[in-house]
C-alpha cells in the first residue's frame, strides 16, 4: 500500500504545507495550533478567562506541557455563565443541544460556525474518498433532513466527491430500509451498528433477493465482532470503523485499508489519553480515556475535554503509509453495564455478541434492573420462529453468564417484541427500567454521539 489511499495529502493542505506532512511537521503544527487555541480561548471565552485553576504561564514549549492545564468536562458545555463559547450566538450556524445526566442537569450546547461545518463536510468528502469511488451509490443510514446534522453533512460530502448519496428512510421501518437498498443497489453504506445490523439480518431472512455491498462505514458506536462478521458474510462488506462525537464536529478518526486502528483527524483535533481515575497521561499503547483539544474551532474551543470514551494511541506509521496517529481498542462510555454479586460485569458488548449469535435475531433491546439478583430483560425482534429459546441457549453458553445464572445472581426475561416503535438509528445501550425512550437518559457519564 502507498500513501495514495490516505488523508495525508489533504492533511498537508489543511495544515498549509502544500505536501503530505512528515510526522515532525504534524507535531510542529499541533504545538503551534494548541498555543493559538489557548490564547484565543483565554481572550474570547468567559469560561476559560475566569478559570481559577488556570496556570499563570500557559505557553506550551512542548506538547507535554498541555498536561498543566485543567480539564474541561461535559457539564461545562451546559454553563450559561460563564459561557464557554468564544463567539456571539449569532455566529452559530448550528447549535446542538444534548441532554446530559451530569451534575448541573443543564443540557450540553454545542456550537458550530459555518467554517466548522465546512471543515466537517470537507473531512467527510476526503475520508469517504479513501473508501469509495466517484459515481458509486452510497447509502446513508442516518437521519438527513436536519441541516447541519451528521447525515446531512455526509450527504453533502458525498455529493462533492461526485458519489451518488442515497438517504435511507431510517425514520420508518427496517423493512422500508431494506426495500430502499434493494431498489437502489448501493455499493457502499454508512450508518450506526444497530441500523446496519438490523438491515443486514432482515435482508438475509425475509426471502428477498440478496444484497451485495462492498463497503460499510460504521460510526457513532462500536461494532461487535458478530456484526462485523454478518456484514462480511451476508453482504460481502469490507467494514471500516469511524469514531467521532458531536463535540469533535462529528468526524474524529477513520480506519484505513490496513484495518489496524483509526487515523485521528489531527488537522482539527489533538488527542491525549489519560488514566480515567488519576487524570494523568498514560504511555502510548495503554488504554485510557480520550481527552480532546480542538485545534480549529473558533466558536467553541474545547481544551482538554474529557470524553469518557476509552482508547489507546498507536503512534507508529501505519502500513497504509499515513503518518497520522491511530486510535485502537475503542470503547464507548455510555452503554452501561451490570455488576454481578460475583464481581463480574456484563456490558452491552457481551450481551450483543451472545444475542446475535442466535440465528434469526434482527434487533433487541436490553433493560437491566439492579439486584441481587439482577434481572436482565431482552426484547427480541426476530425474523425466524423460535428465536427466544435460541437466545436463551446462546446466553447460557457463555461461561460468565452460565455461572451467574447457576448462582442465582442473574435472572433472564426474554420475550419476542414487534420492535416497530424503536428508533432504527440508536446506540447500543443497556437501559434502566422506566427509561422514557431507547435513547433516553444515559446510565453513565455523558458525551453524546451524533445528536
Ligand atoms: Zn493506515
Amino acid at each position: 500500500m502507498t500513501g495514495a489511499g490516505t488523508l495525508d495529502a489533504w492533511a498537508g493542505r489543511r495544515m498549509a504545507l502544500g505536501h503530505a506532512p512528515s510526522r515532525a511537521e504534524v507535531e510542529t503544527y499541533r504545538l503551534d495550533r494548541l498555543n493559538a487555541v489557548i490564547a484565543e480561548a483565554r481572550a474570547r471565552s468567559p469560561f476559560y478567562r475566569s478559570r481559577r485553576d488556570w496556570p499563570a504561564d500557559d505557553r506550551l514549549a512542548t506538547l507535554a506541557d498541555l498536561g498543566r492545564l485543567p480539564f474541561t468536562c461535559p457539564d461545562d458545555l451546559g454553563r450559561a455563565d460563564p459561557t464557554l463559547t468564544a463567539l456571539p450566538l449569532r455566529d452559530a450556524a448550528r447549535l446542538v443541544t444534548i441532554p446530559t445526566s451530569g451534575t448541573s442537569g443543564a443540557p450540553k450546547r454545542i456550537f458550530f460556525t459555518e467554517a466548522d461545518i465546512e471543515a466537517t463536510i470537507d473531512y467527510f468528502r476526503r475520508g469517504m474518498a479513501t473508501l469509495v469511488r466517484p459515481g458509486e451509490t452510497v447509502a446513508v443510514a442516518f437521519p438527513t433532513r436536519t441541516p447541519g446534522s451528521v447525515g446531512d453533512l455526509l450527504m453533502r460530502g458525498l455529493t462533492r466527491l461526485d458519489a451518488e448519496p442515497l438517504a435511507l428512510p431510517v425514520d420508518g421501518t427496517i423493512d422500508a430500509v431494506v426495500a430502499a437498498l434493494r431498489a437502489a443497489r448501493p455499493t457502499a453504506i454508512a450508518g450506526m451498528p444497530v441500523t446496519l445490523g438490523a438491515a443486514v439480518r432482515r435482508s438475509a431472512s425475509d426471502g428477498g433477493s440478496p444484497l451485495r455491498i462492498e463497503t460499510a462505514l460504521v460510526s457513532a458506536d462500536t461494532i461487535s465482532p458478530s456484526l462485523r462478521l454478518a456484514l462480511a458474510d451476508l453482504w460481502g462488506c469490507e467494514v471500516f470503523d469511524h469514531w467521532g462525537m458531536t463535540e469533535t464536529g462529528y468526524g474524529g478518526a477513520l480506519a484505513c485499508h490496513a484495518h489496524d486502528g483509526l487515523h485521528i483527524r489531527e488537522t482539527d483535533l489533538h488527542v491525549e489519553i489519560v488514566d480515567p481515575l488519576t487524570g494523568r497521561p498514560v504511555l502510548d499503547g495503554t488504554t485510557g480515556e480520550i481527552v480532546l483539544t480542538t485545534l480549529t474551532r473558533a466558536g467553541q474551543p474545547l481544551i482538554r475535554y474529557r470524553t469518557g470514551d476509552l482508547a489507546a494511541i498507536d503512534p507508529r506509521p501505519c502500513r497504509c503509509g499515513s503518518v497520522l496517529r491511530r486510535l485502537k481498542n475503542l470503547k464507548g462510555h455510555a452503554a452501561g453495564k451490570i455488576v454481578l454479586r460475583s464481581g463480574h460485569s456484563l456490558d452491552i458488548d457481551i450481551i450483543d455478541d451472545a444475542v446475535f449469535s442466535a440465528a434469526g435475531v434482527i434487533d433487541f433491546m436490553a433493560t437491566a434492573t439492579a439486584g441481587p439478583p439482577v434481572r436482565l430483560r431482552l426484547d427480541i425482534v426476530a425474523g425466524a420462529p423460535s428465536a427466544v429459546p435460541k437466545v436463551r441457549a446462546a446466553l447460557a453458553g457463555r461461561t460468565d453468564i452460565a455461572a451467574a445464572l447457576a448462582a442465582g445472581d442473574l435472572v433472564l426475561d426474554i420475550a419476542e417484541a414487534a420492535g416497530a416503535a424503536w428508533p432504527i438509528c440508536r446506540k447500543r445501550r443497556l437501559r434502566a427500567p422506566g427509561s422514557p425512550s431507547p435513547d433516553g437518559p444515559e446510565p453513565t457519564r455523558p458525551a453524546a454521539l451524533y445528536s
